[in-house]
């Protein structure tokens, strides 16, 4: 029987470098990337009465509703060729999501579903954020590895390296105990499912996708061949 294309869900805390990964694999595994973060903030600039609302949400730092997602992802999901997999970046984030997601890939037959959670301390996660900056131009990640020769601009493109905005002490905590609160929930939910798989994301981002390659492979799941 056709398992129809390959999906993936990805979990981590902030700071795992889930995001890397997830924009290498999706490439590696010619997967339509949902990277429901970035979403939100383009359908907040949109004209319409819910992207005002959305826009009013995220400037007071409010959780967003949780069907805002779907909302978003339907969309998304509506325009991918039904013979593409895709990965969805930065959720679920409660149980209840997971569940309404397990639904809606349902119905849209996508049956292969792989849920990768990329495993960090919170101790790990709460020392990388704090040394975390983004380059304002290309949006790429970087670390301040060392307080006294501190990393001021990207090594991609020689933009000016800023502190996110939800990068400060209470930001981070929150993050932090959002997770242990409500995402182990969904990571429960999805082992007791048998599609949970889970890799440390404590070494360096390379060991780490080289660790996911190999249990993919372990399920058969293997990087996209372009035809000849
Ligand atoms: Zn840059």
């Amino acid at each position: 029987m056709e398992k129809g294309p390959f999906n993936l869900i990805m979990l981590g805390r902030s700071g795992s470098g889930k995001g890397t990964q997830a924009q290498i694999l999706a490439q590696e595994f010619n997967l339509e990337y949902i990277g429901t973060g970035d979403l939100l903030r383009k359908f907040s600039e949109q004209k319409n009465a819910a992207a005002r609302r959305m826009k009013e949400t995220m400037a007071q730092g409010k959780l967003t509703p949780s069907w805002m997602p779907f909302f978003i992802w339907m969309q998304k999901l509506a325009y991918t060729d039904a013979h593409k997999g895709v990965l969805f970046d930065g959720s679920p984030r409660m149980l209840g999501e997971a569940i309404t997601l397990d639904e809606v890939l349902d119905w849209f037959d996508r049956k292969n579903v792989e849920v990768l959670l990329i495993d960090i301390s919170r101790d790990t996660a709460h020392q990388r954020l704090l040394k975390r900056r983004v380059c304002g131009v290309c949006k790429h990640g970087a670390y301040v590895e060392n307080e006294q020769t501190p990393l001021t601009h990207c090594q991609y493109c020689g933009g000016n390296l800023t502190i996110r905005a939800e990068d400060n002490p209470d930001g981070i905590d929150a993050r932090l105990d959002w997770f242990d609160a409500e995402v182990t929930k969904v990571i429960e939910h999805y082992r007791a499912k048998g599609n949970l798989i889970v890799v440390s994301g404590e070494t360096d981002p390379e060991t780490v996708h080289r660790e996911i390659l190999e249990e993919l492979a372990k399920k058969n799941i293997l990087p996209h061949q372009e035809k000849e």
